[in-house]
């Protein structure tokens, strides 16, 4: 039998693909810019996204969601980010994150509890960074202690995505600091819960939709049945999580790239500069290509960490690759964008400037570019 080449959907791939992309581009494109300059997600978006079904992608039908594999949930991420990057991220977190944590790691009564819950109307977020542990994660010192049938969690977590939206955190605390990462666990914790603030929210450079707040916790009760994973095995809980959200992460750069491209390509047609199409010019012909030549690449490092997760095979050093590639390739896609826009590239009334300034995260969140690094090394050179 003859292997399908990787960029090669199936028929029901296909057509999911591109519902979502349909879908981003008649409810999402004309709130795009107004989001960026808001800095926010308004609540009748994130309600059509629940009504479409990119919130719950792969969660079981008969708890409400889609049924789908992780490779969709890829495919929404990529389709909605080459419209607005911001909306890929809140769905990326819901789905490679959160709801893909409490699918591999929760009990059966979590499960039953939760996702339903995300599947219909509940927004995920994922609390791991703190102001003094980003990449040396397992630093953390938010702390749990026992009391009876509950956990008392108290700390503070920075950069949390979604955390404005958010019904319900995954947060990572230890439970016996001496232990270092042996004593990392994993606890689902409802908004409402006395003891649980939301902070800060950032001003930041791009991705500006979507929200990161500091979320602190107070003395935050939360029953022992809300362990996600194992009191201590929070570690495996995170490290095998990221390593699928950093999928989603080359995904959503892959489709910030491919949309930076479509905005690009459709301006140098239009564009007259010395009597002609600037997009007649070879230089410019070779630039596009070349860009063209670096997406298909980065596609097709995210498909195949993609399929290879789906297929039960490794994949932590592809889905490093993945997202390495993935961000540098939309940091260079964006850039060129710019300059073909000329000066129109650079002001607020045209898109890719937006696109630009959304780039630059992909080689921050979830593990920065350096970290990627140090995991494709350990495997290559041991
Ligand atoms: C917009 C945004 C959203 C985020 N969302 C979330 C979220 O939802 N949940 C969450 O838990 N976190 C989130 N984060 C946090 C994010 O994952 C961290 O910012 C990231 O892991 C880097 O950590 P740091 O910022 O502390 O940088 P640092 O770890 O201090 O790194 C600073 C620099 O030092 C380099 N460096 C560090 N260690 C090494 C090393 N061993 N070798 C070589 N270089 C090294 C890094 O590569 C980087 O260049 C988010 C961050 C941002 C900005």
């Amino acid at each position: 039998m003859t292997q399908p080449a990787l960029t090669t959907l199936s028929e029901d791939e296909r057509l999911f693909c591109d519902s979502v992309y349909e879908f981003a581009d008649r409810e999402i494109r004309p709130l795009s810019r107004d989001m960026d300059e808001r800095g926010r997600i308004p609540q009748a978006l994130i309600d059509k996204l629940f009504a479409f079904g990119v919130m719950g992608i792969e969660i079981p039908e008969e708890l409400g969601g889609g049924g789908a594999a992780f490779f969709h949930s890829v495919l929404a991420v990529e389709a909605l980010s080459r419209v607005d990057p911001s909306i890929g991220v809140m769905v990326d977190v819901q789905n490679t994150l959160v709801i893909n944590a409490l699918q591999c790691w929760g009990s059966n009564l979590l499960r039953q509890t939760y996702l339903p819950k995300l599947a219909k109307g509940i927004v995920g977020a994922y609390a791991l960074s703190e102001a003094s542990s980003g990449s040396d994660a397992f630093a953390l010192t938010t702390h749990a202690t026992q009391r009876g049938d509950n956990w008392m969690l108290s700390g503070r977590k920075l950069w949390i995505t979604n955390a404005v939206e958010a019904g319900v955190f995954i947060v990572f605390a230890t439970v016996d600091p001496a232990a270092g990462y042996h004593g990392i666990t994993a606890f689902m914790v409802d908004r409402g819960t006395p003891g649980l603030s939301i902070g800060k929210k950032e001003d930041k450079l791009g991705i500006r939709a979507s929200s990161t707040c500091e979320v602190m916790f107070d003395n935050c009760r939360v029953p022992n049945k809300n362990v996600l994973g194992d009191v201590g095995k929070g570690y495996k809980v995170a490290i095998e999580t990221l390593n699928e959200g950093r999928i989603g992460i080359g995904a959503q750069m892959v489709g910030l790239a491919q949309g930076a491209l479509d905005h690009t390509i459709a301006y140098i047609k239009e564009r007259k500069q010395f009597g002609q199409q600037i997009s007649e010019f070879q230089a410019v012909q070779h630039q596009v290509a070349r860009a063209a030549t670096d997406l298909e690449a980065a596609r097709l490092l995210v498909y195949n960490a993609a399929r290879l997760r789906d297929a039960g095979q490794p994949f932590l050093t592809e889905a490093a690759m993945c997202k390495l590639f993935a961000s540098e390739v939309a940091e260079r896609v964006t850039s060129l964008a710019i300059n073909l826009f000329g000066g129109y590239g650079f002001v607020k009334d045209y898109p890719v400037e937006k696109l630009y300034r959304d780039a630059k995260i992909g080689q921050i969140y979830e593990g920065t570019s350096n970290l990627q690094l140090q995991t494709i090394a350990k495997r290559v050179i041991g």
